[in-house]
């Protein structure tokens, strides 16, 4: 080891991220519900919009997305001045964190928010704080408990991701008008349009001077391939994100499926659909061969087992079956499993194998 380079503080306290797995050792096909991915793909458009990029590949990206922001403001109603891109909402969460928060000061989080905000909050040099949820939903009365001095921001997913749980718009406004002066909510809305008549935080965002809703394009628009997403948040918020940023972190062929893909909202719409009988499908199943789950508002069910021990064995047999589910222990949810929402043919082999272990189970 090199004793005169050392990473900034933080930095080697991360525990790297690990993505859901995508093959099964001997196997070709597998039946992957492990990522929250899109079952149906993206929309045929986006598809011809990202091939007939291929032309102009020696150009670089617009840098200012300006073509893309338009569509998003036009298709949901909001202002492309109070937009900003990123390579996934991953990205503009970092950036975010980069602009809002630094050494010395508190990130907050709940006992089950998405693995990367702990990440994120360490990349920057601050210091994650995690906070109770409440039977597995977001608490806001913990999280203004665990309000300090140097809180700076607090990141929550709504619907939560590995929960599937949310808070209702009123309990997201009355968090955001309850925080101290100075704290920023960022309202993670990768789920947002699994939900039903919930605008994801846009119009919090028109009112209250310290909430930034972020979206992506990699869950209901089937891109995540491609890495995109997107921040709405006060101009100022969005200004200062754009002085960090890279001018190019978008690529062109992403800017051009993305933006065919938010225009068809019709493909959209049945994917919300499809997704919407397939989850309460696969609930019901899941309820009738014991296995309880909470409602969830998202493209998964968490799935609550008797014992870690149960769930590791019907890890090992879903896998046995060439289905790929994701396991929660590093969520804090050892008796659980995260599966996504598949189409039909998925959702029914996932329902049949669940059935065959917990029949053997009993
Ligand atoms: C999948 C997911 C995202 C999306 O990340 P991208 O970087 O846009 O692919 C963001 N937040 C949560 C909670 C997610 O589950």
């Amino acid at each position: 080891m090199n004793r005169m380079l050392k990473p900034q503080p933080g930095i080697l306290g991360i525990e790297a991220y690990e993505a859901g797995e995508s093959s099964i050792a001997g196997r070709e096909a597998v039946l992957k519900l492990s990522s929250n991915e899109n079952p149906y793909g993206p929309s045929q458009k986006a598809i011809d919009a990202y091939l007939a990029a291929a032309s102009k590949l020696s150009r670089y990206p617009d840098s200012h997305h300006g073509s893309l922001r338009n569509a998003i403001a036009e298709v949901y109603g909001l202002l492309p001045d109070k937009l900003v891109c990123g390579a996934g909402s991953d990205e503009v969460i970092a950036l975010l964190c980069q602009a809002y928060a630094g050494e010395g000061d508190e990130i907050i989080h709940t006992e089950h928010g998405f693995l990367m905000y702990p990440i994120l909050a360490k990349a920057v040099g601050a210091t994650p704080v995690q906070v109770r949820e409440r039977n597995r939903r977001t608490d806001p009365e913990s999280i203004l408990e665990a309000c300090g001095p140097d809180t700076r921001i607090v990141l929550i997913a709504n619907p939560n991701n590995p929960t599937g749980t949310m808070i209702s718009s009123d309990e997201a406004r009355e968090l955001a008008d309850s925080l101290p002066e100075g704290v920023l909510l960022v309202l993670d809305g990768a789920y947002v349009e699994y939900a039903d008549g919930y605008d994801g935080g846009a119009s919090l965002v028109e009112s209250c001077a310290n909430v930034v809703m972020t979206r992506t394009f990699s869950k209901i628009y089937g891109l995540a391939a491609l890495r995109i997403g997107y921040a709405y948040g006060p101009e100022d918020l969005i200004a200062a994100m754009d002085r960090i940023r890279e001018p190019f972190n978008v690529g062109a062929p992403s800017l051009a499926a993305a933006e065919a893909a938010v225009r068809d909202t019709e493909h959209a719409r049945r994917c919300r659909e499809l997704n919407a009988r397939w989850r309460r499908w696969l609930s019901e199943r899941l309820e009738e061969c014991g296995i309880p789950s909470d409602p969830s508002s998202a493209n998964f069910i968490l799935a609550r087992f008797a014992d870690p021990e149960t769930v590791s064995r019907c890890d090992s047999f879903l896998r046995s079956r060439g289905i790929l589910v994701r396991r929660m222990e590093k969520y804090n949810l050892p008796k659980c499993l995260r599966i996504s929402i598949g189409d039909e043919a998925g959702c029914r082999s996932l329902a049949s194998a669940l059935n065959e272990f917990m029949a053997g189970d009993r």
